[in-house]
């Protein structure tokens, strides 16, 4: 790969870098010893840093992202030819790229019909909770207002994300936040609260319906859940999970909503991950995948029954959706969007994320016996976590640095992984993988070799 950069250039970036951008997640310090990785180009599966250095990212652009993979001309393309017809109008009107798009996105969604554009995970989730928080008003006299969140999941960074967070550590000194968020116990039954319960699964949901019980069924509007918890540990909800909780949100009128930014579109073989579990969801909010990060877009999508709750009504003039987001109204998302899709169909990219999704978690699962600090493997389609731990029997948390050792040794082997958030404890020793969706049966071997590699030269040091 041609690096289109002169040395002296690379250096005058990395200046420019240091001295003026404020990183993401980072505590800067670090750069007191070594420079930013600086991004330059990606091809597929590869990206290659300013120094010239190939890397198989693992991880789809850090953040399950970029699904489709990097250098896709067909989307650049697209985008640009939008782009210089018609770029933006607010969307109170509409545009031709967010009409097909949403035509598209409802025909792979059966029960849902109603898409709206905004521009990132958070902030389809903070349009979710306010039409859930509208009906409350519209219906309910402002009562059934309440939104129950779970333990250890994330759906977003804004002060209302964060006031659902369960994650404690992500929303730490950023309170006070607004009331009516109520959390509910996480389902990860390799770190059970009840011990060796039969039907975990079961038994998880029915802390859901304890919890509505106890703030009272005429309080509780809306429950978010991700179908399958990303950053808090990768968790799959075990059998019996979901049908219970559909069950719960039919008995108490509580609206089901499901955070699909990772899951969305096709990280786990289906097109989303609530459809592998038969969930009936009333909103569905998505980001990341959408355009697999060609462009900023995100949707909450919603059943004709929510929609309906907001129609005419003169007795209550206040009653549409009184929202608005400018950037909703760019019509690059629709369009990068439009393209993602059609290269999932094309491709076949579905089929290769259950097929390659099958190969990387037998190879994952097969470290296990080849490693004792491999604790338990969970994950569906290309998107897998290991979880680490000091101590199989009593399955003591592998510590963060000994886990970010082993993300830097599989680095050292040129394939970037993730780990689970950093600096949770109890949340962050799980190895995070989820390849673009493109990736051949020769990516997946190299990432699981990386990784055995890493597991084998830290694991020597314990
Ligand atoms: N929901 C989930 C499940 C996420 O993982 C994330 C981002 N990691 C978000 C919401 C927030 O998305 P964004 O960063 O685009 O606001």
């Amino acid at each position: 790969m041609n690096i289109q950069i002169a040395p002296n250039d690379i250096s005058h970036v990395i200046e420019a870098d240091k001295a003026n951008v404020w990183h993401h997640l980072m505590q800067h310090a670090a750069f007191e010893t070594v420079d930013p990785r600086i991004i330059v180009e990606g091809k597929g599966l590869r990206v290659w840093d300013a120094t010239g250095r190939e890397m198989i990212d693992a991880v789809s652009g850090g953040v399950w992202t970029v699904n489709v993979g990097y250098g896709r001309a067909r989307i650049a393309d697209a985008v640009r030819d939008q782009l210089v017809k018609m770029n933006f109008f607010a969307a109170a009107a509409g545009s031709i790229p967010a009409a097909l798009f949403a035509e598209r996105l409802i025909e792979k969604m059966p029960g849902m019909s109603r898409v709206y554009y905004s521009n990132s995970g958070s902030e389809a989730n903070e349009k979710a909770y306010k039409i859930i928080r509208q009906i409350a008003h519209k219906r309910y006299g402002g009562k059934k207002h309440k939104i129950l969140y779970r333990e250890r999941d994330y759906h977003g960074t804004t002060i209302g994300a964060l006031a659902s967070c369960g994650q404690p550590e992500r929303a730490a000194q950023y309170g006070p936040f607004p009331p009516g968020f109520v959390s509910v116990p996480h389902c990860l039954e390799y770190r059970s609260q009840w011990g060796d319960v039969p039907d975990y699964g079961v038994r998880a949901a029915r802390e859901i319906e304890r919890v509505i019980l106890e703030e009272g069924p005429d309080t509780v509007g809306g429950i978010v859940l991700e179908p399958i918890t990303a950053g808090g540990g990768v968790i799959v909800p075990p059998e019996g999970y979901w049908e219970t909780v559909q069950e719960i949100c039919t008995k108490y009128d509580v609206l089901l909503h499901i955070d699909e930014v990772v899951c969305g579109l096709g990280r786990t073989g289906q097109w989303f991950g609530y459809q592998n579990f038969g969930i009936k969801p009333d909103l569905v909010t998505m980001a990341k995948g959408v355009a697999s990060g060609y462009a900023a877009i995100s949707c909450t999508v919603t059943t004709e029954r929510v929609f309906d709750m907001f129609k005419d009504d003169p007795s209550d003039p206040l009653g549409y959706f009184r929202d608005i987001s400018t950037f909703g109204g760019c019509t690059a998302g629709p369009a990068a969007a439009l393209e993602n899709m059609a290269i999932i169909e094309d491709e076949d990219l579905l089929e290769n994320t259950l097929v390659r999704g099958e190969q990387l978690g037998n190879g994952l699962e097969a470290l296990k016996s080849r490693h004792a600090i491999v604790g338990d493997v969970r994950g569906m389609g290309l998107f897998w976590g290991v979880e680490l731990v000091a101590d199989r029997e009593t399955r003591e948390p592998l510590p963060e640095k000994t886990v970010a050792a082993v993300v830097a040794a599989a680095g050292a082997r040129g394939v970037i992984i993730g780990m689970t958030n950093r600096s949770l404890p109890g949340y962050n020793n799980t190895l995070c993988l989820s390849p673009a969706l493109i990736a051949t049966a020769a990516e997946i071997d190299t990432i699981v070799e990386a990784i055995d590699g890493a597991l084998t030269e830290v694991g020597a040091t314990l």
